[in-house]
């Protein structure tokens, strides 16, 4: 039963093979069983998720299913789902419990998939090792004492040890792709704005991006058309025509699949602060997409060093902007002695909120401030425009540009907390394509020292499809994707 994907089940669940009570209480029983190892879901209510099954059973019985009606999904706990808690594993939120459905968390709804559960995170998306959580460290599956990546850990170790069959993520600066890398499996950030931020809980608005992840491209892809569309809820969703994601995975071509593709690679992404092994493996799925008809060149985005830079002052200033509206007043924790307001306020938020969240609050206050506004966010603004600009010119050489997801492969738990740059420098390879509002999938391609290797692919504004397609070929000729760790099999 476990070795089985979002696209297997769906046809199972329409065949009348499995239903989705069975289906749901598999996955129920495999988290209670597994989730004290791990960590990666902080909020269960099997009674819910049951009854959702049961309708959709219901729904499935009176011939009314759509392609996921009945699939259970984890959803990470940045969406807000109506009578759930909703904490973005933060004390802030500990207590929330949200009174709406986020858009994304709606579609779903609509589709009949089940809420199996919501996944842990960093703290409002803020990290590369979901050691940041009010709710404590994710563990990765492939080895415990090590992390499965950030911000959205806990969708990736859930989907990594099959206690879901997938999950929804966010993407800010690298957290879909990742934590993808790191725990061995399939995500995909798509162009900003495709994915409504309606009730997605905000980090850096001009950033976030909401995704899947999964076992396959595939599976990507099924999400993606649920998850994906305009919504006038949110300002910044783009209204183009609804696109249909599996389109070019199913076309048949004769000869090479990937005959024509150029693929880009950069020379950042090739030199010096890789390891060896990621490198290694990154060469073996270049190999893998030659076979497969692609063209390789070598190519620069010569302000990619600027990207982290740019990023956390960007970030920072955004957060700081977005996160002032837990004061302890409205909703959320308040501090439980205070004195006047301003000792209220003071006293909820530094009690509230972790101290990853504080440091880029007060990052992003400082930049925005009288004085050093130019210099500093004013200046990252410009910095973002040079890099989207070496984007648009290396595609005019490739259609897609392509590397190792990350520099190296999962570290181990508490090994870069004390130094918050070097945390930074996880997501290297990634944040340049959130400055630059561009798509971007990393997918499994190997193993180094018993740990997962990501690749990552990169495409051009709205090439979502071509991406998935690329990577769906890629595991057609490989089977990466369905290595699972061993200490998670059986039930
Ligand atoms: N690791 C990056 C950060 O800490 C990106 C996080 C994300 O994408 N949400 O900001």
């Amino acid at each position: 039963m476990i070795a089985r994907t979002l696209r297997e089940f769906s046809r199972a669940l329409e065949k009348r093979e499995i239903s989705s009570i069975e289906l749901t209480r598999f996955y129920l029983d495999r988290i209670e069983r597994y989730n004290p190892k791990l960590n990666a879901f902080i909020t269960l209510d099997p009674e819910r998720s049951l009854a959702q099954a049961k309708e959709a059973d219901a729904r499935i019985a009176a011939g009314r299913a759509e392609a996921l009606t009945g699939v259970p999904l984890a959803q990470k706990d940045i969406f807000c789902a109506r009578g759930w808690r909703t904490s973005c594993a933060s004390r802030m939120l500990a207590d929330f419990v949200s009174p709406y459905d986020s858009t994304v968390v709606e579609r779903f709804n609509a589709e009949g998939v089940v809420l199996l559960g919501k996944t842990n995170m960093d703290e409002f998306a803020m990290g590369s090792s979901n050691e940041n959580s009010y709710f404590g460290p994710v563990r990765n599956p492939w080895d415990t004492d090590r992390v499965p990546g950030g911000s959205s850990g806990g969708s990736a170790a859930a989907v990594a040890a099959s206690l879901a069959p997938a999950a929804t993520a966010t993407d800010t600066g690298g957290s879909i792709r990742q934590p993808s890398a790191l725990s061995g499996v399939t995500g995909i950030k798509p162009t900003y704005g495709i994915v409504s931020r309606y009730g997605m809980i905000a980090f850096a608005s001009s950033l976030d991006q909401g995704g899947p992840i999964a076992w396959t491209a595939e599976d990507c892809a099924l999400l993606l058309n649920a998850m994906s569309g305009f919504d006038e809820r949110d300002s910044t969703s783009l209204d183009r025509p609804k696109e249909d994601y599996l389109r070019e995975l199913s076309s048949e071509k004769g000869g090479k699949p990937l005959a024509g593709l150029k693929i880009g690679l950069p020379k950042e992404f090739f030199g010096e602060g890789c390891e060896r092994g990621v490198m290694d493996r990154a060469m073996e799925a270049l190999a893998v997409y030659r076979e497969l008809g692609a063209r390789t060149v070598e190519i620069s985005l010569p302000n990619m060093e600027l990207s982290i830079p740019a990023y956390y002052v960007i970030a920072p200033a955004e957060a700081s902007s977005n996160l002032s509206r837990y004061d302890g007043v409205r909703y959320g924790y308040r501090a439980p002695e205070y004195g006047d307001i301003d000792d209220m306020y003071g006293k909820t938020r530094s009690q509230g909120f972790g101290a990853e969240v504080r440091r880029r609050i007060l990052i992003g206050t400082y930049v925005l401030s009288h004085g050093y506004y130019d210099a500093y966010y004013l200046q990252a603004q410009r910095v973002r425009r040079l890099i989207a600009n070496d984007f648009s010119a290396a595609f005019e050489c490739c259609d897609i540009i392509a590397g190792p997801t990350t520099p190296t492969t999962a570290f181990r738990i508490g090994e870069k907390t004390a130094d918050p740059v070097r945390m930074y420098l996880s997501d290297i390879y990634t944040i340049a394509v959130n400055l630059a509002g561009l798509p971007g999938l990393s997918h499994p391609c190997g193993f180094s020292e018993g740990l997962p290797v990501g690749f990552q692919l990169i495409g051009g504004y709205f090439s979502e499809a071509r991406l998935l397609e690329a990577a769906h070929r890629f595991q057609q000729a490989t089977d990466w994707h369905l290595c699972r760790p061993t200490a998670f099999d059986g039930v």
